[in-house]
């Protein structure tokens, strides 16, 4: 098959659908990859790389959705990339379809195959989108612990004290995929960490792992209330799936929070579960309320774009080359978990949740 990946257009957007090793992988399993100029440099895979491992590069992204019976992304095309659909194309990336109308429409119009990363469910869980969350998990505690110094607006806490101080307080609301790896990075870097949820089989398997090292609570109004206003650093990593994000943490805790504290609301992607919440982006990611720091960027992963990359591709790869190797109707036939991230085909919504966001036929 002809395999294509060219750079994301998106503002900040520095990831890209194939590393160099992946070319390798594709070339090896018989394939064709064409790569856009440029489309790695901002994961740090230069264009020679690329062409080192067999992949031919072309200038534009024009030239290389043309070519390609298949183009591997990160992110969901956007308008100025709707031209480039052609029929039957396979198209391999986020999509999050069920919030944006104008792309269903564009891929419907083409007879765009859509694969959704978002929607690959295998035994219950969603292995394209678990890389994103553990990146966001881990890197809510680096974010909250930087901005926790006095420089950026801070109350002037080091999570792991010293030998004499306090550590820091960290609380983290929702104890699933984000939830786990903030825990890890806030449990290593010293601090005493506080972990709520609703689901008690999870808080009891967090309690084997860490032991003592953390205090598991029930999240109620309550508990959070009380667990935030000693806090030093919140982190919100609750999901509902499919829905808007619950509103946990209320205007009104604020008053009662430290001075400089921060909440680091991962769930701003699905709302945020704090009142106080609104999406914030790279270039200017925090403001305050009630002298607490909110840190709410949406597309935290993009702040590291190399291990993303990695992350992400290490994921996706394995799908990508059964595609590949035995077209999308063979593969789906021969590896049904891939039937649930198929959202368009051949004109038709074919994922039941897509249709129902727009009230149409499925
Ligand atoms: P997950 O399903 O693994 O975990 C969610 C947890 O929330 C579950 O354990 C669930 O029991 C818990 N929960 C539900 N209701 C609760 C409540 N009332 N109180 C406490 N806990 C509750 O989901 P995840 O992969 O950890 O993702 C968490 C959120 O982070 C999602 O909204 C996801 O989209 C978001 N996310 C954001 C970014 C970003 O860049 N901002 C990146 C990745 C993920």
């Amino acid at each position: 098959m002809r395999v294509g990946c060219v750079r994301e257009i998106k503002k900040q957007e520095y990831r890209v659908g194939l590393t160099p090793g992946n070319v390798k992988d594709y070339i090896h399993a018989g394939h064709e990859v064409y790569i856009e100029k440029d489309a790695g440099v901002g994961s740090g895979f230069s264009t020679e790389e690329y062409v080192k491992a067999g992949a031919k590069i072309l200038d534009t992204a024009k030239e290389v959705w043309d070519i390609s019976e298949m183009i591997v992304k990160v992110k969901e095309p956007l308008k100025e990339e709707y031209a480039y659909f052609h029929k039957d194309l396979i198209l391999y990336t986020y999509l999050h379809l069920a919030a944006d109308r104008a792309l269903l429409d564009a891929m419907l119009t083409s007879g765009v195959k859509g694969v959704a990363y978002e929607t690959l469910e295998e035994n219950g869980s969603l292995p394209l989108l678990a890389p994103m969350s553990q990146i966001a998990g881990r890197l809510s505690v680096q974010e909250g612990a930087k901005y926790l110094e006095k420089p950026f607006g801070g109350e002037g806490v080091l999570l792991a004290g010293v030998p004499g101080t306090p550590k820091a307080e960290v609380v983290i609301i929702g104890a699933g995929s984000v939830g786990t790896n903030a825990c890890k990075i806030a449990v290593g870097m010293g601090a005493n960490v506080t972990m709520l949820d609703v689901n008690l089989a999870r808080l009891a398997y967090l309690d084997d792992i860490f032991g003592a090292r953390i205090q598991t609570l029930m999240s109620t109004d309550a508990m959070i209330e009380e667990a935030v206003s000693k806090a030093d650093l919140v982190i919100g990593a609750v999901l509902i799936p499919g829905k808007a994000a619950p509103k946990l943490m209320k205007k009104a805790y604020l008053k009662h929070m430290k001075p400089g504290s921060v909440i680091v609301d991962v769930a701003v992607d699905q709302g945020g579960c704090c009142e106080t919440t609104k999406v914030t982006y790279h270039d200017d990611p925090i403001y305050v309320v009630d002298n607490v720091v909110h840190y709410c960027v949406g597309n935290m992963p993009g702040a590291v774009p190399r291990t993303s990359t990695i992350a992400l591709t290490n994921a996706t790869l394995r799908y990508g080359l059964l595609i590949a190797g035995n077209g999308l109707e063979e593969a789906c036939r021969k590896y049904p978990v891939l039937y649930s991230a198929v959202n368009t085909y051949a004109g038709k919504i074919t994922y039941e949740n897509v249709a129902l966001s727009f009230g149409l036929d499925y």
